[in-house]
């Protein structure tokens, strides 16, 4: 056994593979999403038929007030080890950066900054508690290419993921001498429902070279990262980026 992880939002996507993933290589995984559903049940009983531990925590990561029941509830698998902060949203609607609403500001920024920011201090703090340690402790921010490429059609999305790179900084800096190894990840194009309003749209451009591999990037790609780095295998890194994007945000001439 490797530790004991939350994954939020978990029910699908990039979240739910992560989850999966993780099972695979030997952890107990709680899975969060905001509210009950079949898909969350299935994702659990998934994790369980591969001899794992699992549970549901449900509970909406921008809502602070719920962090500490979300991370006593994951607690009863196991000692927790590993937090993945993949929760997150994309704009209410794309258009004009001038048009862009306070509603939909605001919702990036509650659920992608707020809710990963302050679930993550009272998962360090818990971590800093421990006298038994897993062998390897991390928390692992799903950010967004957009972090640093910018998209002027979902404005509200690349700053709310600007603040989630810089949250990874801040909290790697903080926590990697207290072993606790803190990693970022920004995907590209993943085949999710997210992505799926504009796949059309994408797959012209990936067919045209806007990537480097030309294919749709899969949630199993970004899984695969984040258990690597949830496994302890980038020693000697601190606040580490890295992007599973075919090469969308390599420069070429
Ligand atoms: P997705 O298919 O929309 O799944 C997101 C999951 O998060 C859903 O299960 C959703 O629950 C849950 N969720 C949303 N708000 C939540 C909250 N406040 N509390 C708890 N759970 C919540 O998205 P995805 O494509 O897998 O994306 C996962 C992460 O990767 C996001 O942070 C996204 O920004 C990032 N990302 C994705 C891509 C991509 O190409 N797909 C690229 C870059 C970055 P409901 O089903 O109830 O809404």
């Amino acid at each position: 056994m490797n530790g004991t992880a939350l994954v939020t939002g978990a029910a699908r996507g990039i979240g739910k593979a992560i989850a999966l993933t993780l099972a695979q290589d030997g952890f107990e995984v709680a899975v969060n999403d905001l509210a009950a559903s079949s898909e969350i049940d299935a994702v659990v009983a998934e994790i369980k038929s591969l001899g794992r531990k699992s549970i549901a925590v449900i509970g909406d990561i921008s809502n602070l007030e719920c962090h500490a029941a979300m991370l006593d509830r994951a607690e009863t698998i196991g000692p927790l080890s590993t937090l993945v902060n993949n929760a997150g949203v994309s704009v209410l609607n794309r258009g004009d950066l001038l048009e862009v609403s306070q509603t939909s500001y605001n919702r990036c920024m509650d659920i992608n900054v707020r809710g990963t920011f302050f679930l993550s201090q009272v998962f360090a703090k818990r971590l800093l508690a421990q006298t038994q340690k897993a062998k390897h402790r991390s928390i692992i921010n799903i950010s967004s290419c957009n972090a640093t490429a910018v998209s002027i059609a979902r404005g509200e999305y690349c700053v709310s993921k600007a603040a989630v790179s810089m949250t990874s900084k801040l909290f790697a800096a903080r926590l990697s001498n207290e072993g606790i190894g803190v990693y970022e990840i920004q995907p590209g194009f993943i085949e999710t429902d997210m992505t799926a309003p504009a796949k059309a749209k994408y797959d012209k451009m990936i067919d045209e070279g806007l990537t480097v591999i030309k294919r749709f990037g899969q949630p199993a790609d970004v899984a695969r990262v984040a258990s690597t780095m949830a496994l302890g295998l980038l020693p000697y890194t601190v606040g580490q980026a890295i992007q599973v994007d075919g090469g969308l945000l390599t420069v070429r001439y």
